[in-house]
């Protein structure tokens, strides 16, 4: 065991797999893009190979790394992504998913270089604030993954300047959940754009859901005591 917020491999396995295929299926991705990871109990990543369609994927497509990347078990490359995965995974023990799509309204926030604003309240409890956007870095560099991790520290979801999207979880689950609330809302806060603009929501209430969001995250997604676990 280690400190950080993993779970079995087994379980762990099934859960990246069915989170890449339900991303595929509610068209957070096209074709191979997108990819997931999830913190094993041991301290080692499971990541989704790259290169390969959601339909016909399967467990042992799926690649375990440690957190350098290194290969730990798999015979395919894993995701050309895995650095975002493993710098965001090193940098905040308490999570134990990562979902990286391309989201459709998402992304167009992302290649405006718009911050998703956070215009429903339900929002903010489970994402944090506004989605922020990042300096733009290519795909697959250093400075890409630097970017994503520096921005996930007190919320969910960040933006990849003209890319897509990064989420985060206390599980692979629940980073694919929140993914789906930011898509959500950014279809919202699109359409209300296009109704005359949003109304931001009140500053009291922002104050309330973000401390509800920190306590959260700071307080169930960490590891069990040993004495519970
Ligand atoms: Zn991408």
């Amino acid at each position: 065991m280690t400190d950080s917020n993993g779970a079995p491999l087994d379980e762990v396995r099934a859960a990246v797999l069915a989170a890449a295929k339900a991303m595929h299926r509610r068209g957070l991705v096209e074709g191979t893009a997108g990819n997931v990871s999830g913190r094993v109990d041991d301290g080692t990543v499971v990541v989704t190979p790259s290169s390969l369609g959601y339909e016909e994927m399967t467990l042992d497509d799926l690649v375990v790394v440690d957190l350098d990347g290194e290969v730990v078990a798999g015979s395919r490359s894993a995701t050309s992504e895995k650095g975002v995965h493993l710098a965001v995974l090193r940098a905040y023990p308490e999570v134990g998913g990562v979902v990286h799509c391309h989201a459709r309204y998402a992304s167009m926030y992302a290649v405006a270089g718009l911050p998703v604003p956070a215009c429903i309240d339900e929002f903010v409890v489970y994402i944090g604030g506004d989605v922020p956007v990042g300096r733009y870095h290519p795909s697959g560099t250093e400075g890409l993954a630097e970017e994503a991790a520096r921005h996930l520290a007190d919320r969910s979801a960040m933006l990849m300047a003209n890319h897509g999207l990064v989420v985060i979880g206390r599980s692979v689950d629940d980073a694919l959940h929140s993914a789906l609330v930011v898509e959500h809302n950014a279809h919202i806060a699109w359409g209300a754009q296009q109704l005359g603009g949003t109304v931001a929501l009140p500053a009291e209430a922002v104050r309330d859901f973000t401390g509800v969001y920190q306590f959260v995250r700071q307080h169930t997604w960490h590891p069990r005591p040993a004495s519970t676990a």
